[in-house]
């Protein structure tokens, strides 16, 4: 079935963003594919970072483990980074995945098994994690991690979580230790320990200033033109009527909206092929009217490449570069070149 929109997925700069990662220190670098690959797809994306040498995935639940668990190369290690629930354990205990075990309940579920784990330690972000005082003897931790809250902007609390985990590294001899998202990565090697887990750089998001030029850009998105339509002086565009012309114009109107990710936060801000074409009036559900008056020969079944540079559309929607990509929806055609 041909689908009226597309999202062009940059299989080459995806293994780049992921070299460029690995190249910032010594440490191994890993891959965050939780929330179906941010989006992208997390098949597409385990199968081409596996292929460039990438041996330490993480999803968020078993479901998703159960997803890419048979794409796991020779060697390969996959994380869940929620834990293992009652609930999980059947699924667990058949699977080459590991918990990142986050709490007392779940070390005693775990410990019982013997088998391997990763161990999440809290160093200030007060989210999923272990305290630092918790009792981990009678485990078989491969990897020992933490994780950093604000590394994407310059506060203090990044390097007091460092110097927090440093302790929890002194206590643990010999275990492998990970701390640092894409974020983190570019706060340079202190914070990069034996593995590193970026997600966001990976998929052409730039967490920081440091990535800025280097990251490149892996989500293309193309919708296709359903009608092209004149408006004359005094009418109006979309829901609500946010947006009145003050002189003739013409429209075209295309198969895409907030159902796809396209977000409302695009209405009357967003555009089409470099700022050619920019958005009018709100973002509908399914459709997206956009200013073609510069463009006569545009028309009915023709193809727009939306602005969607993450850095750019994250500041002009509103939203973070994280949402932009998880909110991409399943009515897309996905290519990967
Ligand atoms: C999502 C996640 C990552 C990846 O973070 P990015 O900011 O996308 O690089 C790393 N570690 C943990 C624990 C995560 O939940």
């Amino acid at each position: 079935m041909s689908a009226p929109l597309r999202l062009h997925l940059d299989g080459k700069a995806l293994v780049q963003n992921w070299q460029w990662l690995r190249a910032q220190g010594s440490a191994r670098c890993g891959a965050a594919v939780k929330a179906n690959g941010y989006g992208l797809g997390a098949a597409e994306v385990v199968q081409r970072l596996a292929k460039a040498g990438c041996r330490d995935f993480f999803v968020a639940t078993w479901a998703e483990a159960a997803e890419i668990e048979g794409l796991m190369p020779e060697g390969a290690s996959l994380s869940v980074l929620h834990g293992v629930r009652p609930e999980d354990m059947a699924q667990a205990l058949t699977s080459r995945a590991r918990p990142v075990l986050n709490s007392m309940p779940q070390v005693a579920r775990w410990r019982a098994t013997g088998r391997p784990c990763d161990v999440m330690v809290d160093t200030g972000m007060n989210r999923l994690g272990l305290s630092s005082t918790d009792d981990l003897s009678g485990l078989a931790i491969q990897t020992l991690m933490s994780h950093l809250a604000s590394a994407d902007e310059d506060v203090d609390q990044t390097a007091q979580q460092l110097q927090a985990f440093q302790v929890l590294a002194s206590r643990h001899p010999g275990v492998s230790l990970s701390l640092s998202n894409s974020a983190g990565i570019c706060l340079g090697p202190d914070y990069h320990f034996d593995l590193t887990r970026p997600g966001l750089a990976l998929y052409g998001g730039v967490p920081r200033r440091e990535a800025a030029g280097q990251i490149q850009r892996v989500v293309r998105i193309e919708a296709q033109i359903l009608q092209r339509r004149r408006i004359q002086a005094g009418d109006s565009v979309g829901y609500n009527a946010t947006f009145r012309a003050s002189e003739p114009k013409e429209l075209a109107i295309l198969n895409l909206g907030y159902a796809d990710g396209y977000v409302r936060g695009f209405s009357g801000k967003g555009s089409a092929e470099n700022g050619l074409f920019p958005v009018l009036g709100r973002v509908s559900m399914d459709l997206t009217a956009i200013d073609v008056t510069a463009q006569p020969d545009i028309a009915e079944g023709d193809w727009v490449q939306m602005d969607f540079d993450l850095p750019a559309a994250s500041a002009q929607s509103g939203l973070s570069q994280y949402e932009l990509l998880t909110l991409l929806g399943s009515r897309f055609e996905r290519i990967w070149s």
